[in-house]
């Protein structure tokens, strides 16, 4: 029997073991931290009763990815959840851009923008199942659906702030600028907006739903069915060589390049050594978890019932803010703050009128001070009165986070900048991005296409291309399409 390990038990470490051991293959799970599930987990709440996502919160791209799609979510206990409203970016004057699932309700909503909205993400929406095909693979290939691809490609291919210019209104170019900084780094240049128009399309299919209970119930959920399989797995073992791994045939790992090229180093070809040494962090995000007496009261009615809500203003102070944090790398004065109210679609993790917040600043790589007041004075900017109903914080480091997860180097929660070049290729220019170069050895993490997020299709695909190298057959429910659920929201 073929036996494979898996570096990490992040999303693309269990996507990757699942895709093997449903077609046969002894899997092991190799994992640092002393709990399983990297950037997939929930944790307390700095007040007992709470439950906080602890990274990955909301999940567009997940639902129609092909590895979600092979998911039974009803059996495995995983219940998909919407907030009434998907988005919301607050401006000063007190109104908001905001997204709904519906395309046609967020145009509705964006006044003057709304036909120039509905003509930049109507169609790519409705042609979302395709589209995935191409966008969730490697890029460097031959697309299948070269005519969606292409449309997307006007809002995904140029610098986010050319295409914000399509718009005429503030409330329009602050939405979409506020999802294209999803890129955490500058917005001003060519391809970054992948990420963004990604996120804006996936939504207006499925919406941005998150999962009932905290993101670990898909870890929980994931290794329950792993287990079931006869997968194994193994905590606090951080592998830094190969004679560190366990016996093997295959090796799949869901690390940090950096850490791909030590574990191998001696067999890397030399040219692949230095592309993935070479690999740099972008920005960090600094994040803060808050319990929060009766919610955040925004003036902005809308984002009161949204379940993201960027708080950043300004289009311009956007690309002000990404900018000073991912090119000068000094903490912007006024940084892009994210903040999740899971609760909202999820109210099992409030306890009565107290619910749980989670925010996160974008922050210079590495940045080694408190963004707490920041973080804090921003909200409250948007909703003042925040500061007083705030019962309880616990903020955690950019450090702390790279200490945490070695995917996190500097507090980059994105494993590897998301420059143009990278976000396309992974962190070597090639059209199979999950080979190393030692056979039998391949990289799966999100820094690697289609990058970031829970949907796991790093992992599912360097798995699938492990099984073809290795001459052996994917199982038929890996290919299984199941119609998902689409958001209320
Ligand atoms: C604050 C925050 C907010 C986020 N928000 C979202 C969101 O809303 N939606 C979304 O989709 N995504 C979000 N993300 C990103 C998402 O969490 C990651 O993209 C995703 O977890 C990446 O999955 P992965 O499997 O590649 O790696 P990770 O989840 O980072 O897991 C890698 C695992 O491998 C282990 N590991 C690494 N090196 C070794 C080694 N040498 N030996 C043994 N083990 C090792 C690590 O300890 C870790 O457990 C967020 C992340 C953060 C931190």
């Amino acid at each position: 029997m073929t036996r494979a390990v898996v570096v990490g038990s992040g999303p693309n470490g269990l996507a990757a073991a699942t895709v093997l051991a449903r077609a046969g293959v002894e899997v092991t799970v190799v994992e640092a931290a002393d709990v399983l599930g990297g950037g997939a987990r929930s944790v307390a709440s700095p007040r007992p009763g709470l439950i906080q996502d602890h990274c990955a919160a909301v999940h567009p791209m997940a639902p129609m990815g092909a590895f979600w799609r092979t998911l039974d979510l009803d059996a495995m206990g995983i219940a998909l959840r919407y907030a009434p409203i998907d988005c919301a970016h607050p401006l000063d004057d007190g109104s908001a851009g905001v997204l709904h699932t519906s395309v046609t309700e967020t145009a509705a909503g964006l006044g003057a923008d709304g036909p120039r909205w509905e003509a930049a993400f109507g169609r790519p929406s409705r042609a979302f199942a395709k589209l995935s095909e191409d966008i969730m693979t490697p890029m460097l290939g031959v697309p299948r659906h070269p005519f969606a691809l292409a449309r997307f490609g006007l809002v995904a291919g140029p610098p986010p702030t050319w295409v914000a210019r399509f718009f005429r209104t503030e409330r329009a170019r602050a939405l979409f600028l506020g999802v294209a900084a999803h890129a955490i780094n500058r917005i001003d240049v060519p391809l970054v907006g992948g990420i963004g128009a990604g996120i804006i399309t996936a939504g207006h299919a499925v919406g941005w739903p998150v999962i009932e209970g905290g993101t670990g119930v898909f870890t929980d959920a994931m290794v329950r069915m792993l287990d079931g399989m006869g997968v194994t797995f193994e905590t606090s073992r951080r592998i830094r060589r190969r004679e560190d791994l366990p016996a093997h045939d295959l090796a799949i790992l869901d690390v940090h390049p950096h850490d791909a090229a030590t574990i191998l180093q001696g067999a890397l070809p030399e040219r692949i050594r230095r592309a993935y040494r070479r690999s740099r962090s972008g920005p960090a995000a600094f994040k803060v978890d808050f319990a929060v007496r009766g919610g955040i009261p925004w003036l902005n009615e809308e984002a009161r019932l949204a379940g993201t809500v960027h708080v950043a203003g300004s289009a311009a102070e956007i690309v002000a803010a990404e900018h000073d944090a991912a090119v000068l790398r000094r903490m912007p004065e006024r940084p892009f703050v994210l903040v999740g109210q899971q609760y909202l679609a999820d109210p099992s993790r409030a306890d009565g009128d107290t619910v749980p917040v989670y925010a996160y600043a974008h922050v210079p790589s590495g940045y080694r001070g408190d963004a707490t007041a920041a973080i804090v004075r921003q909200i409250e900017r948007f909703a003042p009165g925040f500061r007083d109903r705030i019962l309880a914080t616990r903020a955690r480091t950019t450090m702390a986070s790279a200490l945490e997860n070695p995917n996190f180097v500097n507090g980059d929660i994105l494993t590897g900048a998301k420059t143009p070049i990278r976000f396309l290729t992974g962190p070597r220019i090639t059209p199979r991005p999950y080979d190393t170069g030692v056979p039998g050895y391949l990289l799966c993490s999100a820094a690697t296409p289609p990058g970031p997020g829970i949907h796991g299709m790093s992992g599912y695909n360097a798995a699938r291309r492990a099984l073809q190298q290795l001459g052996l057959r994917t199982s038929a429910h890996q290919h299984e399409h199941e119609p998902m659920p689409v958001g209320a929201g």
